[in-house]
């Protein structure tokens, strides 16, 4: 076995660590709920780390804004902040180089590495998980703007004054489109009356909140609330990729995270039908695909990233 590098994926609901090698095999996977706080994450995942075999440097995905190997917010996870230097502790605690980067970019990378997009040359990658995560590769190379923080499609307005989002706006895509606020919306329909059976499904599950295998199995048994919430999704993942097509004119969008995991490729073939009526120059040769390394993208691209981190210092 070649050299193994840990990658590790931090999502708002699961912390999934594995060990990959040089070729990009996945070995030793595991994960564990994300625990409430900054702290809780690293003591985490240096636990998990250390269970793997000996790696030689870390790369870890997390849903948040990062900037030069540190995250200066992360409104999906609870108790982070820009003072908190969680790639320092790792890299006191592990004793081995930690590379830290957003998770949409990293799931994308692994994609790119050993996935759907590999050879492709100008990509828009969509991450549908506990929020909208979202990532370019363009002109052959990963895209983020002048100072890392490009790519954030979550925070795309589809709806001026519409519904609240989870960094403090109204009307990103990601408050119609992302788990954690879908979940939110079908909760206010109960308030108001409408029940779903998006909450007996959780229950019987064990689960805190409704996780994407909920999602799929409300919609499976025709749950009107689920099945609404879940088009004005599409409808507005459809908006806010016309409006990149005509931008930047991907030949390939990229759905990943738990949402597309879970719907598969009907829901991009759905959201390719939604974008269809936004997009100027409808090309056949575009394709809307899922991720093809499932949830293993995240942990193969920090993997990656880890390992380009460590040959560029
Ligand atoms: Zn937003």
């Amino acid at each position: 076995m070649s050299v193994l590098v840990a990658g590790v994926d931090v999502g708002g609901t699961n912390v999934a660590v594995a060990a990959v090698d040089g070729e990009d095999r996945v070995h030793h996977r595991r994960k564990r709920p994300t625990p409430a706080s900054a702290q809780g994450v690293v003591d985490l995942i240096t636990e998990m780390v250390r269970e793997l075999p000996d790696v030689t440097a870390v790369g870890i995905g997390l849903p948040g804004l990062v900037r030069d190997n540190r995250v200066l917010a992360a409104p999906n996870l609870t108790g982070w902040d820009e003072h908190f230097d969680a790639v320092e502790l790792l890299r006191g605690a592990l004793g081995v180089p930690v590379f830290v980067g957003n998770d949409a970019d990293v799931g994308l990378l692994g994609e790119w590495q050993a996935g759907a997009a590999v050879g492709q040359h100008d990509v828009l990658g969509v991450w549908l998980g506990t929020g909208v995560g979202g990532s370019l590769i363009l002109g052959g190379r990963p895209y983020r703007g002048a100072t890392g923080l490009g790519g954030e499609f979550g925070h795309l307005l589809v709806q001026p004054g519409g519904a609240m989002c989870g960094c403090g706006r109204r009307g990103c895509v990601e408050a119609y489109a992302g788990r954690r606020m879908m979940g939110l919306a079908a909760e206010a329909e109960r308030a108001a009356g409408r029940d779903s059976v998006l909450f007996s499904i959780m229950a019987k599950k064990g689960k805190a909140t409704p996780t994407s295998s909920v999602w799929g199995a409300a919609i499976e048994k025709g749950d009107k609330v689920a099945t609404e919430l879940m088009d004005a999704a599409v409808e507005k993942l459809g908006i806010a990729i016309g409006s990149v097509v005509n931008l930047l004119d991907p030949d390939l969008v990229l759905l990943g995270g738990g949402m597309a995991e879970e719907f598969g490729q009907e829901l991009a073939d759905r959201v390719a039908r939604a974008a269809e009526p936004w997009t100027m120059h409808v090309r056949e040769e575009r394709t809307y695909e899922v991720a093809a390394l499932a949830d293993n993208a995240g942990v193969v691209g920090a993997a990656t990233m880890a390992r380009a981190g460590v040959l560029t210092g």
